[in-house]
């Protein structure tokens, strides 16, 4: 449960992969559950091998792309094959009904995916299906959710929510081999459904989205977190298909990468190395408040949500030896001001992303107002997720709520990195350091 709108987890245990320069890039979408919760889950991972040079000069590889020095693999048609188990696979229909797809309709969505990403360049960009046996570059497989858990926990990630995984190998600039991995349908405690959701265009045609999504991802391409509307953007929101094609960049991006270059265009607008952007570390920085105590206000939160955020703040005095840092008023706009949400709201994804989404489950939207170096308002946004609803005590997630009220955006301690609702408050003492180092009062 978890994830940083941009998350990278760097791997300290590297698989024995015989190939060296290998990043795997690991990116999850999302998920919708069914009905009015909203829920997603992102991770990216990212992995170098630093060692193993010496297999270097084994491998050669045949480029038919020399011009090009983005990402890319090194022949056309791109070769793909399917292999998920017989499973039914549910759908949400975005009309609060859950429908079921047969292992075949996933499997044509999955060859829809394919086809229209070919076609947006115009065929520039060649797929061919092979079977199973086949070696193909990319491999579609249908992981059971205990089979994707395990396969996650490798990577030290969760995967509650997780129904797509796109990776990529490469070296430098070459893709050796793609992987993309799906999973069905998870029952979550008897009660929610995860489901897959499935996107159909005006003309009722299938618009298989997350498939898309990951087959991009084991084309090269990261997340794009400031466009709502990016088929790259990190995750899918509940009851929407706000989604309706590939973006334009992407699409001229492939066709300049699979024409070797003949056709005019670059891939600097999107999220593909060399171009890669770290948008977890762009542009934030720590604000401060210019003085103790901070009034804070609690807006559309159900009494044990409000209680753990004041429970947290409470905590958060004790922990500094302090008392009243923070005065509650009831019912009126304070310089800090919670909001409890059940889903992503329509105006606040439609709206110009003020600061990155964070975790996806549970989710933090943060906005903050500044004046004369000093914050004057931070609005903090809490997405809360059923599960979360029932616990009952206070946790990470609202520490971090109140982190983020206060300014502190860029500390990655270890009550930070892995914010959920299930863990107790951690108070990490990197945390702490950097709030003492931001507040002195808080030392004295
Ligand atoms: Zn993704």
């Amino acid at each position: 449960m978890k994830e940083s709108d941009v998350y990278v987890i760097k791997l300290s245990t590297v698989k024995t992969i015989k190939i060296i320069g290998i990043i795997l890039i690991a990116v999850i979408l999302i998920w919708s559950w069914f009905h009015s919760q909203s829920d997603s889950s992102q991770l990216q991972t990212q992995q170098s091998s630093d060692s193993q040079i010496e297999n270097t000069s084994q491998i050669e590889i045949n480029d038919q792309f020399t011009n090009i020095k983005e990402q890319h693999y090194t022949h056309l048609p791109i070769t793909y094959s399917i292999d998920i188990p017989s499973e039914n696979y549910y759908f949400d229909t975005y009309y609060g009904k859950v429908a079921m797809v047969g292992r075949e309709t996933k499997e044509q969505d999955i060859r829809t995916a394919f086809k229209l990403i070919e076609n947006s360049t115009g065929g520039i960009v060649k797929f061919r299906e092979v079977n199973p046996q086949e070696e193909a570059d990319i491999h579609v497989i249908g992981l059971t959710p205990l089979e994707m858990g395990t396969f996650l926990s490798e990577y030290n990630a969760s995967s509650d929510g997780t129904l797509g995984l796109g990776l990529h190998e490469n070296i430098t600039n070459k893709i050796t081999n793609g992987t993309i991995y799906f999973q069905p349908i998870q029952y979550y405690e008897n009660t929610a459904l995860w489901t897959y959701s499935r996107c159909t265009l005006a003309n009722k045609e299938v618009f298989p989205d997350t498939e898309i999504h990951e087959i991009l991802h084991s084309l090269g391409f990261y997340h794009n977190p400031t466009y709502i509307n990016s088929i790259m953007f990190p995750m899918k929101l509940t009851n929407k298909c706000n989604v309706k094609n590939i973006d334009s960049e992407i699409i001229q991006c492939l066709r300049y990468i699979y024409s070797n270059g003949s056709l005019i265009g670059d891939c600097a607008l999107t999220n593909i190395p060399p171009y890669l952007k770290n948008y977890s570390l762009e542009e934030k920085k720590d604000l401060i408040w210019n003085s103790f105590p901070i009034t804070y206000s609690i807006f559309n939160c159900e009494s044990p949500e409000k209680y753990k955020l004041q429970n947290v703040i409470r905590d958060f005095e004790t922990v500094f030896k302090k008392k009243n840092l923070f005065v509650y008023n009831e019912n009126t706009i304070s310089q800090i001001n919670f909001y409890c949400n059940d889903t992503y709201y329509e105006n606040l994804y439609e709206s110009e992303i003020a600061d990155y989404w964070e975790n996806f489950q549970p989710a933090i939207k943060s906005y903050y107002v500044e004046n004369m170096g000093y914050l004057s308002r931070s609005d903090i946004h809490l997405f809360y997720p059923s599960d979360c609803k029932r616990v009952s005590y206070a946790s990470n997630f609202e520490l971090v709520a109140l982190y983020r009220a206060i300014g502190l955006r860029t500390e990655e301690g270890e009550d930070i990195k892995d914010f959920s609702c299930s863990y107790i408050p951690g108070f990490s003492s990197k945390t702490m350091s950097r709030l003492k180092e931001m507040y002195p009062s808080l030392s004295t």
